[in-house]
């Protein structure tokens, strides 16, 4: 969104605040040696399948901005039950979904400014009309959880995009 801050480590100014990032790929998707991966595996933009028994969806961990009439997200992948998937499938170009109870997943990203955010627990809730899954964090004490219950400044989303920025 256009937003002027500047960056509270080195004085750097910028118009644009973001507030989507990505993980591009499920973090057992790097593990896999890059030769052996179109042998081991399948990479679409929202489905991850290794060894032909590990399937991952991509999804969207939704924060509110406090102040801000906006939210934060972060694209990451979960992965789920053979079950899940196939009723995941079923439902996936549905313009709506409604009574569908959430599914479970694992988060399978590691998001560097937090810590350690692999295998947290989270419920999936299939969005119909095209839009990716909401990801929901088990409500623990991780940071993580903490935010997406709590919602964060923005002052916290100009230090992720500070620390994740490039060029910076
Ligand atoms: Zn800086």
């Amino acid at each position: 969104m256009q937003y002027a801050w500047t960056c509270h480590c080195c004085g750097k100014q910028f118009n644009e605040l973001p507030l989507d990032f990505a993980c591009k790929v499920p973090d057992p998707w790097l593990a896999i040696p890059t030769a052996e991966r179109d042998q081991r595996g399948r990479l679409s933009d929202n489905v991850c399948v290794i060894d032909g028994r590990d399937i991952f969806i991509r999804g969207v961990i939704e924060i509110p901005v406090i102040g801000l009439d906006d939210r934060f997200a972060w694209g990451v992948w979960v992965s789920v039950s053979k079950l899940s998937y196939a009723r995941i499938r079923e439902l996936w170009d549905a313009p709506v979904i409604k009574d569908e109870p959430p599914r479970f997943g694992w988060l399978c990203n590691n998001i560097s400014v937090y810590p350690p955010t692999m295998n947290l627990k989270t419920q999936i809730h299939l969005r119909g009309g095209g839009l990716r899954p909401s990801i929901e964090l088990e409500p623990t004490d991780h940071p993580l959880a903490v935010e997406q219950r709590q919602g964060m400044p923005v002052r916290r989303v100009e230090e992720i995009a500070a620390a994740l920025l490039l060029r910076h």
